[in-house]
């Protein structure tokens, strides 16, 4: 960060890609500066996207699906019988945030398109 340009040059480091660093690091390259994401983990995602509210609602919302497709009969619909494979339920709640994790890739977390914004993970 010392003005060589080389690839390692930038403006602004954010260290941690959850619900706190990603905004940050994505507003500091919306505004133009030169800005890398720096993640200890796998996936930049944080808590809330790979572990936390996400897997967590998206269960809620699975279980509320199905609670209204067992009561359709009250509004006079008729669904048939309602059921669930657990294991399905999961791999939907996975695809749902590997699809977030994805939209996070250094080419797309720059709102303007420009890119300024990369990110790195599991660095040592
Ligand atoms: C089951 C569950 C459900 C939740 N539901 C909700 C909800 O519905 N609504 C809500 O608002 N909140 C919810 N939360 C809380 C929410 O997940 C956290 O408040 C949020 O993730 C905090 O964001 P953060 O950026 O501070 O930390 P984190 O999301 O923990 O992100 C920190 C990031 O920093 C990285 N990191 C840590 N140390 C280093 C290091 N030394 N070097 C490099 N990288 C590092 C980590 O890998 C991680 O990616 C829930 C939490 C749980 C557990």
């Amino acid at each position: 960060m010392n003005g060589s340009g080389d690839p390692y040059d930038y403006d602004v480091a954010v260290v941690g890609g959850g619900s706190g660093g990603f905004p940050a690091a994505r507003s500091s390259a919306d505004a133009g500066l030169r800005t890398v994401l720096i993640d200890g983990g796998k996936e930049v995602g944080g808590l809330c996207i790979l572990r936390g509210c996400m897997p967590s609602k998206a269960l809620l919302h699975a279980a509320e699906v199905l609670h209204l497709a067992r009561k359709a009969g009250t509004w006079g619909l008729n669904v048939g019988s309602a059921g669930f494979d657990f294991r399905e339920v999961m791999d939907r709640i996975s695809w749902s945030i590997s699809r977030s994790c994805s939209g996070g890739s250094p080419r797309t977390m720059s709102r303007d398109g420009k890119a300024r914004l990369e990110s790195m993970t599991a660095y040592s």
